[in-house]
């Protein structure tokens, strides 16, 4: 059976981009078609300067989240990713398969380790290295696709490459992943800076729809996202970046491709109407479902506990061939 593996990261409040990019198709598609984990990938939020009992509370409300939307712990395996010791295991030993030079190549490691820099801030030793720990969350499952948003694809690109380079050096321990990309909102642009990816950790949260928002703030978001001065509206990705991104998510949220609901607006003012509608019933149910859900903190630890001893026992046997593989002496 297919394995899947994705996860999220608990470094901010969930976004719009985040549910239509990831979640939703974990979700609607890929839960009832394999064998999928999905994972709160806490020590992910730890490679940025972090408040401890944010990144807690964050984490919970993650989990909460993803049961929110529709993931069923009957048919998929939610977790978080610190409450199996196998991740760091074997990012240990794929620190040893990668090269400082392809860590150092990530794009988002560059943006983000130049903005710390811009900023004052030191950059964390974990910022270079977690591409290899998210290659071990994936590897160390023998995920055969890995369904994320397209800013990721360079990651899980890097986990095909260890696959391959540690399958050849030391034996084959290893699936080598694919990555799958939503076809539509693979990337979600924000609503103020259609140049830059609606981020959960992006410094200001006005271009940013995020899952817990009030509607009137949704609303207010969308009605005040910037297009551009020109009359009319068409779909043109380049040139009006800001449009584009508004007709995708309602596209994400309708079904109709943007281009068709593109002829079907005179002015962005309609269109923004529409869209703001769009994306508070999109998300209504799920609000619903997790204002239930945070009253009951019990059962989600509940799953997440139950969820850790899967993990676990999917991970032990990979990551303990690995360990034989690369020279270690087996525990006696
Ligand atoms: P951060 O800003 O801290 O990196 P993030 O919003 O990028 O947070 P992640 O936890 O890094 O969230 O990513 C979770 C999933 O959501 C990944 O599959 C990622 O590709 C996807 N994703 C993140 N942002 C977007 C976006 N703007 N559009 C579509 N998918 C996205
Ligand atoms: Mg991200």
């Amino acid at each position: 059976m297919t394995r899947i593996f994705s996860g999220i990261k608990p470094s901010g409040h969930v976004t719009l981009g985040n549910y239509l990019g990831a979640v939703r198709r974990w979700v609607e598609v890929d839960q009832h078609r394999a064998e999928a984990l999905f994972c709160v990938v806490d020590l992910h939020a730890l490679t940025v300067d972090h408040d401890p009992a944010r990144v807690r509370r964050l984490s919970r409300q993650a989990a909460s989240l993803l049961l929110a939307a529709g993931l069923d712990p009957r048919l998929c395996t939610v977790f978080a990713q610190s409450h199996v010791a196998e991740h760091a295991r074997l990012s240990c030993l794929l620190e040893c398969v990668a090269s400082e030079a392809e860590a150092r190549r990530m794009a988002e490691y560059a943006e983000r380790a130049g903005a710390a820099r811009r900023a004052g801030r030191g950059v964390r030793l974990s910022l270079l290295t977690y591409p290899v720990l998210m290659a071990a969350d994936i590897l160390g499952y023998r995920a055969d696709e890995v369904p994320v948003g397209d800013d990721q694809a360079e990651h899980v690109e890097l986990a095909r490459e260890l696959a391959v380079r540690f399958n050849q050096r030391y034996g084959a321990v290893f699936v080598v992943p694919r990555v799958t990309l939503s076809p539509v909102g693979a990337r979600v642009m924000d609503l103020r800076e259609p140049a830059v990816a609606m981020g959960k950790s992006s410094a200001s949260a006005a271009g940013v729809v995020y899952l817990l928002d009030e509607p009137e703030v949704i609303a207010r978001k969308v009605m005040a996202a910037v297009t551009d001065d020109e009359p009319g509206v068409s779909y043109d990705r380049e040139g009006r970046a800001g449009l584009a991104n508004l007709l995708e998510i309602l596209s994400a949220c309708t079904g109709k491709e943007p281009q068709v609901l593109a002829e079907s607006y005179g002015d962005a003012e309609a269109l923004k109407r529409d869209t703001a509608e769009a994306v508070v019933e999109a998300l209504r149910p799920l609000r619903a479902r997790h204002a239930g859900l945070s009253a009951d903190p019990g059962y989600v630890d509940g799953v997440l506990r139950e969820g850790a001893a899967r993990a676990r026992e999917l991970a032990r046997p990979t990551v303990d061939a690995a360990y034989r593989a690369i020279g270690l002496l087996p525990p006696g």
